[in-house]
């Protein structure tokens, strides 16, 4: 009975999206604890010459590349970034322009990792040239290459030949979809559900094309192929800072990883934003025939 029932109410689309985004969730949970438990393994063996070699010998080439004081640590930061020279352009305008973030910026920046970071880099980086933060505590050889490699594909002079659709996927602003981190599975029941509203108001039953769900399908390809060409530079810098191949089966592992986290979390974002258009298309259209009833 309940099963004759449901059939009317739970659709193909919110099937397949319950089904992208609980297996999603769960393979980027394996995937982000299985990198991360490496990472940190690396990152607390200090003692470890072959490890210490390699960071230092990938910092020694982004400096020469980019400048004495484009890469910094920054304890308690918690993460590693990439920073293109577009990012500080608009946070210096904003600084200029917005007194309360720069006030902002200025008070916390005592206490902020982060913000520090950005105000040294502002005084001290060549900022025509990509930047690099670290939290000295979590950096692995692995992670910090794939950093690297990130900045190999933003705009400057050396990288005119680059492979074009590498560097639009570093360039591209509309990140709205927020694919890359988990506040997109914040943001994709919110994007679903305003196309299932759009979408319902427009087409009526049944007619679920919509451009936001291609939109993350989009912003997850190009996000995919953003961070698996970053990780691909970055294992070819660690061979020229000197990484044997058994050094770089365990970084390959490592790498791959983090692009399956990444690609999981992709696929939830996708199946979320399906079950919630559908739902929103759905209470439109059921709000609709209400309305005709009366
Ligand atoms: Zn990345």
């Amino acid at each position: 009975m309940i099963l004759y029932k449901t059939k009317y109410y739970v659709s193909k689309e919110a099937i397949v999206g319950t089904g992208l985004a609980l297996s999603g969730l769960t393979g980027s949970i394996i995937s982000a604890v299985d990198y991360m438990k490496t990472a940190k393994r690396i990152s607390e063996d200090k003692n470890n010459k072959e490890t210490k070699r390699l960071r230092d010998g990938l910092v020694k080439n982004f400096k020469k590349k980019n400048g004495e004081n484009n890469i910094i640590e920054a304890p308690d930061y918690g993460n590693a970034a990439a920073i293109s020279m577009n990012y500080f352009e608009n946070f210096i305008k904003k600084m200029e322009t917005n007194k309360d973030f720069r006030e902002k910026v200025e008070k916390e920046a005592e206490t902020n990792p982060e913000f520090k970071a950005s105000l040294y880099l502002i005084s001290h980086a060549d900022l025509t040239r990509p930047c690099i933060v670290y939290d000295p505590k979590l950096f692995d050889p692995a992670t910090m290459s794939h950093e690297i490699g990130h900045t190999e594909y933003y705009e400057t002079k050396e990288n005119k030949d680059k492979n074009k659709l590498v560097k639009f996927t570093h360039r591209y602003p509309p990140h709205i979809s927020d694919a890359d981190n988990q506040s997109g599975l914040i943001t994709a029941p919110i994007l679903g559900g305003i196309t299932g509203v759009v979408q319902g108001i427009s087409n009526g039953p049944g007619k679920l094309k919509n451009g936001l769900i291609t939109y993350s399908s989009i912003d997850a390809i190009l996000l995919m192929i953003r961070e698996l060409a970053a990780s691909k530079r970055g294992l070819e810098l660690l061979k020229e800072a000197g990484a044997t191949e058994d050094d770089l089966k365990v970084f390959r592992k490592m790498l791959l990883s983090a692009a399956g986290s990444y690609f999981f979390n992709n696929l939830s974002i996708i199946g979320l934003e399906l079950v919630s258009a559908k739902t929103g298309s759905w209470v439109v259209n059921k709000l609709k025939k209400l309305i005709k009833r009366k």
